[in-house]
C-alpha cells in the first residue's frame, strides 16, 4: 500500500524506505556542503557524475596508450563503433527502433543539421512555428536559418503565445495556430518540455496536426531525455534532438542525441550534410567519391566518434538500463507529487507555474515568487540545497529520480518553512 503524504520527516523516511530505486543514489557523486553531500535539484541543467565515470575514462586512456590506432577495432569498447553502444538504451527511452537513434555532436549543432534536412522553404510554404519563450539557442538557430534562406525571421517564425494572464500554452491554441497557418507551414519545432515553466506538450497530437497541414514536426527533447519515456516512432515524429548532460548525466558538453524517423532515415536520397562517419562502413575506407549513407539516424553522422565525450554517458546509461525508464518515471511522479504536496503546506507567497496535471510535466516544478525569489534561492544554496534561479522570479526544482530522495524534497520544505517571509 502507498504511504499517504504527510509533511513530516518520518513520512519522507517511510517513502524512501519503500523506494525500490533508492540504491541508485549511492552510484552518484554529489557536490559537498559542510562536509556532507549537498541536495541536488539541478539535474535538469547538469546531471551528476556517476561513480563509474573515472574508471570508464581510465579504460579509454589505457586503451589509447596501449593500442593507439588499433583501438578503433581492438579497444575494450572499439572506437569505430563506440556510438552504437547507446542505441539500444536510448531507443528504449525514446520509444523507437535502434536504427532511428544515434549520438553525435551537441544539441544545437544537431538542430542545425536537422534544419538543413527538414526546413526546405518553398514559395508560400516557408514558415516555422515554435513556442514563444523557447530556449534561446533554439531561437537563435531558427533566426539564422531563416536568414540563410534569405527570409526575414520576424515574418518567417511564428511564435505561439500563452493567452494573456496565463503562463502555459493550451494545446487547443497550438492546434488552432497550426490550422490558421496550414498551407504556409514548412516546419514545426518545439521544445518537448519548456525549460522555464516545466510544461510538457502533447507531442503526439501536435505532431499529427502539423503533418496534416503538410509540415514536418521536429522536437527539442533536452528536458525530456531521461525524464519521461517517449513513443517517438509511433507518434510519427519526423526528428528530435536532445542533449545528454541534463537528466542523462553525460557530463558538461556531452555528446548530443538524435532521432530520425525511419521513413526518412531509410531514404538514402533524403537531403543532409554528410561526412565520412555517416557513410556505409563497407565502403567508408575505400576513400572513394560518392556518399552512401548508412541506414537510419546514423546516416546523419559526420565525424569520427568523439569517444571521450561519450564515456560518462555510457556509465550513466548503464544505470538507466538497470533501473528502467518506466520505473524511474513512476518514482519521479511520486517524488514530484510529494514536493508539490509539501509546497502546498507552506505559507510563503509563491505560485507553482508548472502544470498541475502530472501527465503534462516531468520531474521539474517551477516556483514563481512575485518577490524575494533571488533571496530565497541564495538561502537555499547556503543551506546546501542546490537549485537554480531564472529571471523573472523563478526557482526551478528538479528532483531527478535516479539520485534524489523523498528526504531531499522534505529538506527543501523544511528550510522554506523556517525562512522569514520578509527577506
Ligand atoms: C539545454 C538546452 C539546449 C542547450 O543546447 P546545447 O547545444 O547543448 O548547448 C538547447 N535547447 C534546449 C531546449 C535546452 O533545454
Amino acid at each position: 500500500m502507498k504511504t499517504p503524504f504527510a509533511p513530516t520527516r518520518e513520512c519522507a523516511a517511510q517513502l524512501d524506505a519503500a523506494d525500490q530505486l533508492a540504491a541508485f543514489k549511492k552510484e552518484f557523486l554529489f557536490p559537498q556542503h559542510n562536509g556532507a553531500d549537498a541536495i541536488y535539484f539541478c539535474g535538469n541543467s547538469l546531471g551528476l557524475q556517476a561513480r563509474k565515470v573515472s574508471a570508464a575514462i581510465q579504460q579509454e586512456l589505457n586503451d589509447w596508450q596501449q593500442l593507439a590506432v588499433e583501438g578503433y577495432f581492438h579497444a575494450k569498447n572499439p572506437w569505430l563503433f563506440y556510438h552504437e553502444q547507446f542505441s539500444e538504451t536510448l531507443a528504449g527511452m525514446m520509444g523507437c527502433h535502434k536504427d532511428e537513434v544515434t549520438v553525435m555532436n551537441t544539441l544545437t549543432v544537431n538542430l542545425h543539421l536537422m534544419l538543413q534536412s527538414f526546413y526546405r522553404p518553398s514559395g508560400k510554404r516557408n514558415k516555422i512555428m515554435m513556442e514563444a519563450g523557447a530556449f534561446p539557442s533554439d531561437q537563435y538557430a531558427l533566426e539564422t536559418v531563416a536568414r540563410l534562406h534569405h527570409l526575414d525571421p520576424d515574418t518567417t517564425i511564428i511564435e505561439i503565445h500563452p493567452r494573456s494572464g496565463e503562463k502555459l500554452l493550451r494545446t487547443e491554441d497550438i492546434l488552432a495556430t497550426i490550422e490558421t497557418h496550414g498551407d504556409e507551414l514548412a516546419l514545426l519545432l518545439m521544445g518537448g518540455i519548456n525549460y522555464y515553466t516545466g510544461q510538457l506538450y502533447d507531442i503526439a497530437t501536435i505532431t499529427a496536426a502539423a503533418q496534416r497541414q503538410g509540415a514536418f514536426a521536429g522536437w527539442d527533447l533536452a528536458h525530456v531525455a531521461g525524464n519521461i519515456p517517449m513513443q517517438l516512432h509511433n507518434w510519427n515524429v519526423d526528428f528530435a534532438v536532445w542533449c545528454s548532460y541534463k537528466y542523462l548525466n553525460g557530463g558538461p558538453g556531452a555528446v548530443g542525441g538524435l532521432f530520425v524517423h525511419e521513413k526518412h532515415g531509410n531514404d538514402p536520397g533524403f537531403p543532409r550534410a554528410a561526412g565520412w562517419w555517416g557513410n556505409d562502413e563497407r565502403t567508408r575506407f575505400k576513400m572513394e567519391k560518392g556518399f552512401v549513407p548508412k541506414k537510419g539516424a546514423s546516416g546523419w553522422q559526420i565525424s569520427t566518434a568523439q569517444v571521450f565525450n561519450m564515456v560518462s554517458l555510457k556509465a550513466s546509461l548503464e544505470h538507466f538500463k538497470v533501473a528502467g525508464i518506466e520505473k524511474l518515471r513512476a518514482k519521479s511522479l511520486e517524488l514530484t507529487a510529494y514536493l508539490e504536496y509539501l509546497l502546498g503546506q507552506s505559507s510563503m507567497p509563491f505560485e507553482i507555474i508548472t502544470p498541475k496535471e502530472q501527465e503534462w510535466r516531468g520531474a521539474q516544478l517551477s516556483l514563481y515568487f512575485p518577490e524575494n525569489g533571488k533571496a530565497i534561492h541564495t538561502q537555499m544554496m547556503q543551506q546546501g540545497i542546490i537549485c537554480d534561479y531564472r529571471e523573472p522570479g523563478v526557482i526551478r526544482l528538479a528532483p531527478a529520480p535516479l539520485y534524489c530522495s523523498f528526504n531531499d524534497v522534505y529538506r527543501f520544505y523544511e528550510v522554506l518553512k523556517n525562512m522569514p517571509h520578509a527577506l
